[in-house]
Formats: structure tokens, sequence, C-alpha cells
């Protein structure tokens, strides 16, 4: 069985994405369908639209939901319909090596959906399931590990976010490098994620967080954020600048949350003896950073990769939820613009001009 519902599209690389009838499998064994009433637009949908990772077209992009469960698979427990859930792209197992020492995020596992996608056109020929997930749509299939239940409360435009941006930026501060009260943070890049890296520093108690972009209402913006210090990358001065916010030293922590090579070779200045460089934002492929390994060795640093900052669906968005709700993380202030699905191309290009936090493709 199936049904007919309203997609974008990416037929082509660069292309604006086609709004188009396609049709959508009903949930297999392990398998929700959640009716999308939010989806954020990351930069990693735009770097797939862009060609910048490859693969197959024709695709339904789409990652960062919210919705509200409609119909659950055989074998399913603990979701079932009217649930208000956020969906990932985190499709995991539990139990396979990587998920068996906590890293849901390199599940090894390949699902039913990884070789059949649950969405054709018109035509009857496959669309891939953009990042696993094809939310651009207003509705999606996926594996019961991509959904977590949130309280009917929360709004879906705040909850979207929680599926990518959040638990990116957030969890590379929290679970991947794990940062320890009193440290210097800085975090370059300031939008949907560098937020969260401010705002995961400031939950963890980091004593300086600085905000370092190009833009001085990104800047701003971080403050609102948690940021202790905004420096501008443009400024000639921008490392004597964080020198003197450090005692000296530089910071324990860089976390880099845009993957553009400028970004990625700045960081190595700004960390002290001992410090970390922290990998957040992902580059298109063929990106290559530069580091200096005598300084890295000499000085006992580190490079540390972070992947949706290491998160762990089911434990994870419980706790931002409840941060949220506690008012200890800020979610609807993420929000920049709110577009209907027939709008997409629009929010898609005041994505890529850097207007905007977060740019959301409401639903009725
Ligand atoms: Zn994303
Ligand atoms: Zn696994």
């Amino acid at each position: 069985m199936s049904e007919t519902i309203r997609a974008a599209v990416c037929r082509d690389f660069n292309a604006p994405l086609v709004i188009e009838a396609v049709t959508l499998a009903d949930p297999g064994p392990g398998e929700v369908k959640v009716a999308v009433k939010a989806c954020a637009i990351c930069h990693s949908d735009i770097i797939y639209a862009e060609g910048g990772w490859g693969g197959t077209l024709p695709m339904v992009l789409g990652h960062e939901a919210a919705g509200v469960v409609e119909q659950v698979g055989p074998g399913v427990a603990g979701v079932e319909p009217g649930d208000h859930v956020v969906v990932t792209l985190i499709r995991s197992c539990g139990t396979c090596h990587y998920c068996s020492g906590g890293h849901q995020v390199l599940c090894e596992e390949v699902f039913p959906l990884d070789r059949q996608s649950p969405i054709a056109g018109a035509g009857g020929e496959a669309l891939v399931h953009g990042l696993r997930t094809g939310a651009f749509a207003e509705k999606v299939v996926v594996e019961k590990s991509q959904v977590a239940v949130i309280p009917k409360e929360i709004a879906f435009d705040a909850a979207s976010l929680l599926a990518c941006g959040v638990i990116t930026g957030f969890g590379a501060v929290t679970n991947t490098a794990q940062i320890h009260p009193g440290c210097h943070v800085a975090v370059i890049g300031c939008g949907g994620v560098g937020l969260n890296a401010v705002q995961g520093a400031l939950a963890s108690g980091a004593q300086t967080i600085i905000a370092i972009d190009l833009s001085n209402d990104k800047l701003a913006a971080a403050k609102r954020f948690g940021a202790t210090h905004g420096i501008n990358a443009g400024a000639p001065d921008h490392r004597e600048q964080l020198m003197a916010l450090t005692g000296g030293r530089g910071v324990d922590f860089v976390f880099v949350s845009v993957g553009v090579k400028p970004a990625i070779d700045s960081a190595a200045q700004y960390i002290t003896k001992a410090g970390s460089i922290v990998i957040v934002g992902m580059p298109p492929s063929g990106v290559m950073g530069e580091y200096d390994p005598g300084t890295l060795a000499g000085w006992s640093q580190r490079i540390i990769g972070s992947k949706m900052g290491s998160a762990q669906v089911a434990r994870d968005i419980p706790y931002l939820v409840t941060l949220y709700q506690e008012g200890r993380l800020k979610l609807d202030e993420l929000v920049t613009g709110r577009f209907a699905l027939d709008d997409i191309n629009e929010a898609i290009a005041s994505t890529k001009r850097g207007e905007a936090l977060r740019n959301v493709i409401v639903f009725d």
C-alpha cells in the first residue's frame, strides 16, 4: 500500500527543487509514518542539493523535522499514532559494534529502508530517501530509532531544530568534547549549529565562550545565546583579542561549526597547549584542512571529529526538551523564517544568503 503526498524533489543539482505529487509506502516492520508539521533547512540539505556530496538523483531532502505519528509498522513499541515526535536522520540498531559502544551515529546495520526507498515519483521511479528522512514532504516513513516522542505542548517548528542543528552543536560540546567547567571555549561560525555549541558550552559551565564570525549580527545573536564575548574574524587583531581574553594562552576548545576551509584552517591559532579543535560542520567532499603537526605534537593538542554531536537520540532529545521547558535552552529564538512547502526555494535562498539562524518549512 502507498499514498500520494506532496514533496519537494531535487531533480538536478544546483536547480530549484520541484514540488511534485509522490507516493509514500506504508511503514514496514519497525518503521513509523509521520505527518510532518515542520522541517528546518540545514546546510547539509543545501550541500546535497548543490552536488557537494555527490549521490544519485532524483532525491527528496529534508532531515530536521517534527510531526505527528500517523501509523506504526509491526513490532514498533513505545511510539503510537497521535504521538508528537522529533524525526532525525540517525538510524541505529542499538546492538552493532558501534551502537554497543555508544556511537549510534556510526551504526553499521543495513536496514530495509536503506535498500528500498519508501518514496517514488508519480511515474513509479524510485526517489532517493535523502539523508534517510526525506522530510521536505507532507509525510515521511522512517525507522523507529529515528523518532523521539516529545511533549504535545512544544511547538513543532521549535522541536524540529532538535533533530539536527541543536544536537549537532550542543552534543559536540557535551558528548564529543565533554568540556570541563571553567574552561575557555571558542565557537567559529554562529549559525544554527554554532549557536547550539554556545548553548552547550553555557550548560557545561564554560568560563569564557568566545563567538567568532564574520557577521556582527551573528556575533550579537551568539551573545543572546550565552557567548561572553564576540570577535569578528575579519578584524586584523582577531587572534590578539582572543589571547587577551584567555590569559594569553588561547582557548581549551575551539568548535568549528561551519564546513568551509578558511574556518577550519583558522582554528589552530586559537587553542592553548593541550587544547582541542573539534570539527563539527561537515564540509563538501574534497575540502582539505591544513595544520602544523609539529605544533600539534609539541603542544599535546588534539583534533576531534564530531558527527551529529555524537547524539544518542533516545537519551539526548528528552534531555534537551527538559532544558527547553526549564528555560535553559533557546529554540524559538533560532527560528528566523517560516515558509510553506511551495516557497521552499525562497527559504533555501534566504539560508544561502546567510540571513537565517534557521528557516523552517511549516505544514498546516
Ligand atoms: Zn542537518
Ligand atoms: Zn547499530
